[in-house]
C-alpha cells in the first residue's frame, strides 16, 4: 500500500530570496522584535533589519574576493546568530554551505574539509585551533573567518566582513532546482559520513510543507494558521539538519530565537519561566535529562504547551514522567533524515503521541517486506520515502548515487516502521548501521576504519547498544592480532577515542575470534550484535 501526503504548492525562488524578503516585512511590521538574542547574555541581540544588512554585506565580500557560484564554505562553530548570517550570506553569493560538529577533532575536521573541498571556514574561539590544525596543507582553503572578536593574525574577523557598506553588487543567477545550497554530512544507510546535496528547492518545499503542518497544530490550539511562537529557545545544533531548519523556519516566521551557545538545562528552565515559553524543540536525550533533573522543582515551566521531538527514538518512560509533571503538554514527535532535508513526517492534531505523525504535504511513502513486496496497514517493514525534499544525492559519490532511488523514485530510509489506517507512522527499529548517541550520528564504518589502523586489530565490528542516558552507545568487537589482554583492549580504545569526538567514544572493547561476514565481505552486524547481547540477557 502507498500513502500520499496532501498536494504541495512549490516555491520556485532561491531560499535566501524568500527569507530576505521576509526579514524586511518582519522589520517593517515590528522593528522592536529581535531576530536573535544570545541566551547567556540577553543584551546581545540582532534585529531583522541588521540581520538582512549583514547577510547582504557578507555576500558582497564573497563576490569581491573571488568566490564563485558552487564554491564550498564550511561552518564549524557552536550556535550563535553569526552562524545563520553566514549560511544566508554564502547562499546569496551562490555558495554551498557545509557544516561540521563543533566537537570534531582535527582528524574528523580534516576529513570534512578535504572531502567537501571547502575554500573558507567559519570558526568560533573554541574550534579555531582544531580547524587551523585540520586545514594545514589542505590546498583548497583560502580563508579562515572567526565569529569571535579578536582572532589571531591571518584569521579574518566575521564582523569586519559584515559591517561593510553595501554596494549593491550583482549576485550570481541561481537555478533553484539544481543549485546545491546546503551540504551537511550523514552516513545514510551505510558507510562513512558523506556530503548530502540539498538544493534551494529542497529547502523551500520543506519550508512550505512544514509551515502547513505547524499551521494545522496551531489551529488545533485555537490559534491562527500563521501563528508563530513569540520566542524560541534554540539549542539544537545548527550544523545538523534539524537545528539548521529550526533556525530557518523560526526566522521566516518572525520568532525571536534565543540562541544557546552551549546547552545548559538550568538556563533553559529559567528562560522558559521568565519568558513563559509555549513551545520548545529538543532531542529525546535532553528530554530524559530534563524529566530526571531535580532542577524541575525550582522553576515554573507550566507555560509549555508543546514539546517537539525527533532525530532519535523517544523513550516511553521519559514521556510518562513528563506527563506526570506537565499533564497537559502535547508531545509532537516528527521523523526525518538529513537526506530528506529535514523531515517527511509530522503529527496531525489527532495523531497518537507515540507515532511520528503523517506524511508532510508533497511526500509519499511505502513500507516493504524483506522480499520487496508492499506491507499493508500495521504490517512492519522498511520505510521508503519519495518527495520534493529528497536530497539530490551524495557529494562526489557518483558510484553510490546511481542506486539511491528505486525504479519508482523512492528513497530507502533504513528504518523499520508500520502505519495505521490514518497514515500515522510508528518507528519500530533501525536496520541501517547508524548509531545515534544523544541523537548525533555515529557511523560504525568510521570507527571501524580508525580501529583497523591500530597494529593489534586484525578485524573489527562496531554497533550501537541501548543506553539509558544517551539513547545508544557504540561497542567494538575486535579480533586481536596478539594477546587478549586488558592493556590491549585499553590501547585500542584509546587509539579510537583520541581520534574522534567525545560523543563517538567507545567505552567497551570485547575480543572475539571472528567477525562474521557475507559472501561479499559485508559485516553481519546484526548477527554480531545478537551474539554480544545474548549472554547479557540472562544477567
Ligand atoms: P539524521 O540524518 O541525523 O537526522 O538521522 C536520521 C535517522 O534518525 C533516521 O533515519 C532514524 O533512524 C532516526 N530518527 C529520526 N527521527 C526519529 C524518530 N522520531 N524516532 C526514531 N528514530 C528517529
Amino acid at each position: 500500500m502507498y500513502f500520499h501526503g496532501d498536494p504541495l504548492e512549490q516555491d520556485k525562488k532561491p531560499i535566501h530570496e524568500t527569507l530576505l524578503e521576509k526579514f524586511i516585512t518582519l522589520h517593517e511590521k515590528d522593528p522592536e522584535n529581535p531576530a536573535f538574542v544570545t541566551a547567556e547574555n540577553e543584551s546581545d541581540y540582532l534585529s531583522y533589519q541588521d540581520l538582512h544588512t549583514k547577510i547582504v554585506a557578507l555576500s558582497e565580500w564573497f563576490v569581491e574576493n573571488g568566490y564563485k557560484k558552487g564554491d564550498v564554505v564550511l561552518i564549524a562553530s557552536n550556535n550563535n546568530w553569526r552562524f545563520f548570517a553566514a549560511y544566508l550570506g554564502a547562499w546569496r553569493a551562490g555558495l554551498i554551505v557545509s557544516a561540521a560538529s563543533d566537537q570534531f577533532t582535527p582528524f574528523e575536521m580534516n576529513q570534512q574539509i578535504d572531502d567537501s573541498q571547502a575554500q573558507l571556514i567559519f570558526v568560533d574561539a573554541h574550534t579555531l585551533l582544531v580547524v587551523l590544525e585540520a586545514s594545514k596543507g589542505v590546498k583548497t582553503v583560502r580563508h579562515i573567518v572567526s565569529f569571535s572578536s579578536s582572532p589571531p593574525a591571518k584569521v579574518l574577523q566575521f564582523d569586519t566582513l559584515t559591517n561593510r557598506v553595501v554596494k549593491n553588487i550583482k549576485m550570481p543567477v541561481i537555478d533553484a532546482h539544481n543549485d546545491i545550497v546546503f551540504l551537511p554530512y550523514s552516513s545514510g544507510t551505510t558507510g562513512k559520513p558523506k556530503g548530502v546535496m540539498i538544493s534551494h528547492i529542497n529547502l523551500s518545499t520543506m519550508l512550505a510543507s512544514t509551515l502547513k503542518a505547524f499551521g494545522t497544530i496551531a489551529m488545533s490550539f485555537g490559534l491562527p494558521e500563521d501563528f508563530a511562537i513569540p520566542q524560541d529557545l534554540h539549542f539544537l545544533p545548527m550544523y545538523h539538519a534539524m537545528g539548521m531548519f529550526r533556525t530557518l523556519i523560526n526566522a521566516y516566521r518572525g520568532s525571536t530565537q534565543i540562541v544557546f551557545t552551549k546547552f545548559n538545562l538550568e538556563l533553559v528552565l529559567q528562560l522558559v519561566e521568565k519568558h513563559s515559553i509555549m513551545s520548545i524543540a529538543m532531542v529525546p536525550a535532553i528530554l530524559v535529562k530534563m524529566v530526571n533533573s531535580p532542577l524541575l522543582q525550582k522553576y515554573d515551566i507550566s507555560s509549555l504547551a508543546t514539546i517537539t521531538l525527533g532525530s532519535a527514538p523517544l523513550p516511553e518512560g521519559a514521556v510518562q514522567k513528563l506527563k506526570s509533571i506537565l499533564p497537559d503538554v502535547k508531545v509532537v514527535q516528527g521523523y526525518g533524515m538529513t537526506e530528506l532535508t529535514f523531515a517527511s513526517h509530522f503529527p496531525a492534531p489527532d495523531s497518537p503521541e507515540q507515532s511520528v505523525g503523517r506524511l508532510l504535504p508533497g511526500s509519499s511513502m511505502k513500507v516493504t517486506k524483506e522480499d520487496g513486496t508492499l506491507c499493508g496497514i500495521k504490517e512492519i517493514g522498511e520505510l521508503w520515502i519519495k518527495g520534493p525534499q529528497m536530497m539530490k544525492g551524495y557529494w562526489r559519490k557518483d558510484d553510490l548515487n546511481k542506486d539511491l532511488f528505486d525504479s519508482e523514485g523512492y528513497m530507502r530510509t533504513g528504518d523499520i516502521v508500520y502505519f495505521d489506517e490514518n497514515g500515522d507512522t510508528y518507528i519500530c527499529d533501525r536496520m541501517k548501521e547508524l548509531i545515534k548517541v544523544n541523537a548525533k550520528q555515529v557511523a560504525p564504518a568510521e570507527l571501524e576504519s580508525v580501529a583497523l589502523e591500530h597494529h593489534d586489530v586484525a578485524d573489527v565490528c562496531v554497533f550501537g547498544v541501548d543506553d539509558a542516558t544517551s539513547g545508544e552507545r557504540p561497542v567494538a568487537l575486535v579480533v586481536p592480532k596478539g594477546k587478549r589482554t586488558q592493556e590491549t583492549a585499553k590501547a585500542i580504545m584509546k587509539h579510537i577515542n583520541d581520534k574522534l569526538a567525545r560523543y563517538k567514544h567507545i567505552k567497551e572493547v570485547e575480543f572475539v575470534s571472528e567477525i562474521m561476514r557475507t559472501g561479499t565481505g559485508k559485516i553481519l552486524r546484526r548477527h554480531m550484535k545478537k551474539m554480544y547481547l545474548e549472554p547479557r540477557k540472562s544477567r
